[in-house]
């Protein structure tokens, strides 16, 4: 006969716990955010990808979501506000044979360190990207973000957001990404597939997914709670193809989710081993 404590499920017998490192826990992270699902697909898709978790190296910067290259049992590096990118890029490139992740929020990415992500979109650099966009800047307070949807009210935008966001996956596929995803907690199975195909892709590949955060940006938008702010996700998300069938003046408000682009031009790596040998030549 089993006894109670048998039963009790412990957290280190969950089946992601052996990609977390379970001495950091509890983390710090509100009840019901959105980073949770996410890390969860994640370690799902490092598990299923067959990827070798000591030749995997996960880089963040600065933010809720930049904590998680702390909390995963990979190599990590937790980079300064917005550079997240370039420590991963001299990492891959002195590196190749690793497998590198970076994983930070839309400010981190898409504001303070735009200007990088944009480049290593250009570059084609074989990283993987997965920006978690809360849509403002959690951490510091509910500021609004490059991401913060116009008219929004944030803590910086009592009256709404006159600003229109950015379209962190259009700018990645414009500069030359090979792999562009969007996707939300609402679509945990195609977000670890997602995952999967962005790991296995060479040259850069970018994850976006779009994620409550109850405690400031719902707060400020009258979806205090992850139900609320869920709903409307699952209103405002359509698949890729029915977006792309829809007339300009109907896909407002709306955001394609699914595989955006997907093709195999040469990563930055190839390249470079290209300029190695010509000089090795001379
Ligand atoms: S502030 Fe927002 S994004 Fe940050 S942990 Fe809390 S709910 Fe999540």
């Amino acid at each position: 006969m089993s006894t109670e404590t048998e039963t009790v499920a412990r957290p280190e017998d969950h089946p992601i716990a052996p990609y977390l490192r379970m001495d950091r826990m509890p983390h710090i992270w509100c009840p019901t955010c959105g980073i949770g699902t996410i890390v969860k697909c994640f370690a799902s898709a490092l598990g299923e990808a067959g990827v070798d978790l000591d030749k995997t190296a996960i880089v963040s910067g600065i933010g809720c979501t930049g904590r998680v290259a702390g909390y995963m049992n990979l190599d990590a590096f937790h980079a300064t506000h917005g550079r997240a990118i370039p420590f991963a890029t001299g990492l891959k490139l002195g590196r190749p044979e690793l497998e590198v992740v970076v994983f930070s929020g839309d400010g981190d990415l898409s504001g303070i360190g735009g200007n990088h992500f944009i480049h290593a979109a250009r570059r084609n650099i074989d990283v993987t990207a997965i920006v978690l966009n809360n849509l403002n800047y959690g951490m510091t307070g509910g500021q609004v973000s490059g991401t913060t949807p116009e008219w929004s009210v944030t803590s910086t935008t009592a009256f709404g957001n006159p600003e229109r966001e950015f379209d962190i996956c259009a700018l990645a596929g414009t500069a030359g990404a090979n792999y562009v995803a969007r996707c939300s907690p609402l679509h945990g199975w195609e977000m670890k597939e997602i995952m999967k195909q962005a790991l296995a892709k060479k040259g850069f590949s970018l994850v976006e997914v779009i994620s409550p955060c109850p405690t400031h940006f719902g707060r400020y938008n009258e979806m205090k709670e992850t139900p609320a702010m869920l709903r409307w996700l699952g209103e405002r998300a359509l698949p890729v193809e029915r977006f792309r069938g829809l007339a300009a003046e109907q896909r407002h408000g709306h955001f394609p989710v699914g595989t955006l682009v997907d093709r195999d031009e040469p990563g930055f790596n190839e390249r470079y081993e290209t300029v190695r040998a010509r000089a090795q030549q001379q």
